[in-house]
């Protein structure tokens, strides 16, 4: 016989937690399936320990770059890796201990282990079978490998979680976020490491300004930047190191390969076919706005939606609305997936809203369009002979100059955007910004004092 549940939730990344949370706060029945650690990607092997390693190099950065002109006296004599690990491995836990408390709290059942459909209204795990009118699927993704020979040679974004020594030299192959920010922690906190992407930049999508800005830094700076490389193949050497050949002719030799070339849905290991779903070509799931796929009662959040947003904050969101249309009453209640904004951990940090000035001008036509600029060093490096450039843009459109963009890299840039996130949100102009009196002196204030 299987057990009766309102709502089955696959998944318990940050998607599937939040949204059997709210469920269950709203009176329905929830149960929770997740075979690995509660918190999915974001917690484990994601946003959270990449953002414990972001402030190790951060340390490290104020220590060696910024304290001798702040007139510090530091001799650094080690860095000790595993202790950064075990310090954010048990910052995880406590997070951990954190989602099962409120789990308990709202009554969601939680069971560990590995969750198959049966059909579209039945799961079955560790061989019980469990059935509920309402299934969301929130199984994420995982790291894509390239198909070249001795690619498992490499690691991925796991991998990368899962040192527990430093690498010496380091290669990270993909030009996304991941790639990004993990080469910056890496070559912060003292690896040699290379950033090999396929074509002329990284982040070849965000606004030309930040791109350019990057680019500019990683020569200045490091990490070294290998352009126009593809890697063939891969070999490992008799001393255990790894020769990474590209299609230009190029070779580099290395310690530590990591992989951070896209992720790809965990569709696939989840009997999907025996619910209905349908998949694309890539194994995302196509949803309507109300995060409904094709099978009445099954829905989807998170990074296997097809056209989706990968970052947790969207999946949370529209996880929680799902809830609250199913059992809280609010028949309409759904994500709005436009205006999302979005912080690349580098060095310095990105933040980005809305659209790129390319983007404006395709939309809107040259003529609608207006950027305003900003450069400057930020105080916290000006200071010091390690000057560190920041650079901000604001996007406006029509004779009332509504901002439909806005971008920036520079230090603090990622604590900076959330604020100014909230008013691009609710329609802000740039009269709007100009009205706004100056915090000074930060960075942020150049954002409502540009000319
Ligand atoms: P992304 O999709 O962001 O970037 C991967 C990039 O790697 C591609 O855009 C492509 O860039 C390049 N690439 C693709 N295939 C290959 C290949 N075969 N060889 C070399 N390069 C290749 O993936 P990520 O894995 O970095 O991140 C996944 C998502 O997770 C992000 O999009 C983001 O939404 C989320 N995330 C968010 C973070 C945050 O909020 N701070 C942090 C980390 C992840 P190109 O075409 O230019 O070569």
């Amino acid at each position: 016989m299987a057990q009766q549940f309102d709502y089955i939730v696959l998944g318990a990344g940050s998607g599937g937690i939040a949204s059997a949370n709210r469920a269950a706060m709203r009176g329905a029945k929830v149960l929770l399936i997740e075979a690995q650690h509660l918190g999915g990607t974001c917690v484990n092997v994601g946003c959270v320990p990449k953002k414990v390693m972001w402030f190790g190099a951060q340390v490290a950065e104020a220590i060696k770059l910024y304290g001798p002109d702040y007139g510090f006296d530091t001799t650094l004599n080690q860095f000790s890796w595993s202790k950064l690990v075990e310090s954010r491995e048990a910052y995880i836990e406590r997070i951990h201990g954190g989602y099962n408390r409120g789990l308990d709290a709202n009554g969601v059942t939680l069971v560990k282990g590995f969750g198959k459909f049966v059909d579209a209204k039945t799961v079955e795990v560790n061989g019980e079978h469990y059935t509920a009118p309402n299934i969301l699927i929130a199984t994420g993704g995982r790291p894509t490998i390239p198909a070249i020979p001795g690619a498992e040679h490499g690691i991925d974004s796991n991998g990368f979680f899962a040192l527990t020594e430093q690498p010496k030299r380091v290669a990270v192959v993909g030009a996304g976020y991941i790639a990004v920010e993990l080469a910056g922690v890496l070559h912060s906190l003292g690896s040699e490491t290379h950033l090999l992407v396929r074509k002329h930049a990284p982040l070849r999508n965000f606004d030309p300004m930040i791109v350019d800005t990057l680019v500019k830094l990683m020569a200045a700076e490091g990490p070294t930047l290998h352009t126009h490389s593809i890697p063939k193949a891969v070999e490992k050497e008799a001393d255990g190191s790894l020769t990474l050949h590209l299609e230009n002719g190029n070779s580099l030799n290395v310690d530590c390969l990591i992989w951070a070339i896209g992720r790809e849905p965990a569709t696939d290991k989840i009997n999907i076919e025996a619910s209905g779903v349908k998949v694309n070509e890539r194994g995302f799931i196509p949803v309507d706005e109300y995060q409904n796929t094709n099978v009445p009662g099954i829905y989807t959040v998170g990074d296997i939606m097809e056209g989706g947003i990968e970052l947790t904050p969207v999946a949370v969101k529209a996880g929680r609305a799902l809830s609250e249309r199913l059992f809280g009453g609010q028949p309409e209640a759904k994500m709005d997936y436009s205006l999302v904004p979005t912080v690349v951990f580098s060095h310095p940090a990105i933040g980005t809203i809305g659209l790129t000035e390319p983007q404006a001008r395709e939309q809107y036509g040259d003529d609608n369009v207006k950027v305003y600029t900003s450069s400057f060093a930020a105080m916290y490096t000006a200071v010091t002979a390690h000057r560190q450039a920041t650079e901000m843009k604001l996007v406006c459109v029509g004779p009332e100059e509504k901002i439909v963009g806005l971008h920036g890299i520079g230090f603090g840039m990622d604590e900076i955007l959330q604020g100014f996130a909230v008013a691009i949100k609710m329609g802000a102009t740039k009269a709007d910004f100009d009205a706004t009196v100056a915090l000074h002196p930060t960075s942020a204030e150049e954002f409502v004092t540009m000319r």
